[in-house]
């Protein structure tokens, strides 16, 4: 399978989705993120209104 580019939305950056060294799954999209960290963000931030 060819990697995917994918953009971190926590920091921006760009990571390949094969090696996203973090993601999750948000309303049936699968979110990447460079790491542990930014997905707690991404995390924090969704349960804020
Ligand atoms: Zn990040």
């Amino acid at each position: 399978m060819r990697p995917v580019k994918v953009k971190d939305p926590v920091c921006g950056m760009t990571v390949e989705s094969e090696k996203a060294p973090a993601k999750g799954t948000y309303q049936g999209q699968t979110v990447y993120f460079c790491s542990e960290s930014c997905r707690k963000t991404y995390e924090a931030r969704l349960k804020k209104p």
